[in-house]
């Protein structure tokens, strides 16, 4: 049976789409089609969907803002889960509870309305609540992990579990969930009270420091590869120092305002993209000896032969 008919069997409110291009759904605008692409609605939907890509035996990729992916060009074989229609934000006095399709920068938003500190870091950060905690995003010296109270996560049981976290299960950029198979629902933050004016300064310092740095001037998916300490200064830096600062390869890019940065400067293919980053990495390797550790991740079929569904 072929997916259309296998969705057949299903009933949901939310919205389905065939081959649907990923290049509409990650900030780098890049991304071949998506077999099924899965739209749900609220939480029950979520379920319905995960538990028929359990039973059918779909292969399942978790959709944030698509802020940190590299889709290939043959895209992704089997669902697509889109969460962005799971947002919400509550506050009861204690937590900032968030659904993981929010983005984290309206979560930020929402603190300062309530005077709450502890977020203004990750403001004007492209990404999703849930997207960020996988990552354990970090900026400005502070990462997500530094505020997450708890979370839950849709297991591929079915059942929700509740994870409290623990500072010693994160890292720099690395979180505890990337092991867990299943789908993260909601966040819980703890923050405090604090002054709405100095909220609102750090915020919108912040978003000025950002735009003053390009983040937003071209389609990318912010660094390509994580800083390390031991490599004695930031990974742009280094990359700065290969020369390769302006290269293009098709219509990918080494960002000219941020060597650790790849563009796409319009109608860039994956490949481009990988073939970019390789190149960065064999330079550097080169040149200073080191291996840096990419921060993007691929998804989707990089290689032929898969099946599509
Ligand atoms: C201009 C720009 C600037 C950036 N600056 C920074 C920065 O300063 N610091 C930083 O850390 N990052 C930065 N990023 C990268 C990106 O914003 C973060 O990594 C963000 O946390 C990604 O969230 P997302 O929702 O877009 O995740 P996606 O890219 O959609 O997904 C990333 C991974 O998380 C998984 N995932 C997503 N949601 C869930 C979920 N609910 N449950 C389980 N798994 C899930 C996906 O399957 C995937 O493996 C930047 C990106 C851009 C484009």
């Amino acid at each position: 049976m072929n997916l259309r008919e296998l969705t057949k069997k299903i009933n949901i409110k939310g919205r389905l789409f065939f081959d649907e291009p990923m290049e509409k759904h990650t900030t780098f605008r890049i991304g071949g089609p998506a077999d099924l692409f899965c739209i749900p609605e609220d939480i029950e939907d979520l379920k319905v969907f995960f538990s028929f890509c359990m039973e059918e035996d779909i292969p399942y990729f978790t959709l944030g803002a698509g802020a940190n992916i590299l889709v290939s060009d043959m895209g992704i074989r089997g669902a697509v889960i889109d969460l962005s229609l799971l947002n919400g934000i509550k506050f009861d006095g204690t937590y900032l509870s968030v659904s993981a399709g929010t983005l984290i920068s309206e979560a930020s938003r929402y603190a300062e309305e309530k005077s709450l500190t502890g977020m203004e870091f990750i403001y004007s950060m492209p990404g999703s609540t849930g997207g960020s905690l996988w990552m354990n995003a970090r900026c400005y010296g502070r990462s997500v992990s530094d505020i997450l109270d708890s979370a839950e996560i849709l297991t591929e049981n079915l059942t929700v579990r509740k994870y409290q976290a623990k500072r010693e299960d994160f890292g720099y950029k690395v979180s505890p969930f990337r092991k867990m198979k299943g789908i993260i629902i909601n966040a819980s933050f703890r923050l405090s009270q604090g002054t709405k004016k100095e909220i609102s300064e750090k915020m919108a310092q912040i978003k000025v420091d950002r735009e003053k740095k390009g983040h937003f001037l071209f389609p990318s998916a912010g660094s390509v590869f994580k800083n390390n300490r031991d490599f004695g200064m930031p990974a742009g830096k280094i990359i700065e120092k290969t020369g390769l600062r302006g290269f293009t390869i098709g219509g990918a890019k080494v960002s000219d305002y941020h060597a650790n940065i790849i563009v796409n400067t319009g109608g860039a293919r994956a490949s481009d993209v990988l073939r970019l980053i390789e190149l960065v990495e064999n330079r550097v390797f080169k040149q200073f000896g080191f291996k840096l550790e990419r921060e993007i991740l691929l998804a989707g079929q990089w290689q032929h032969g898969d099946r599509r569904f």
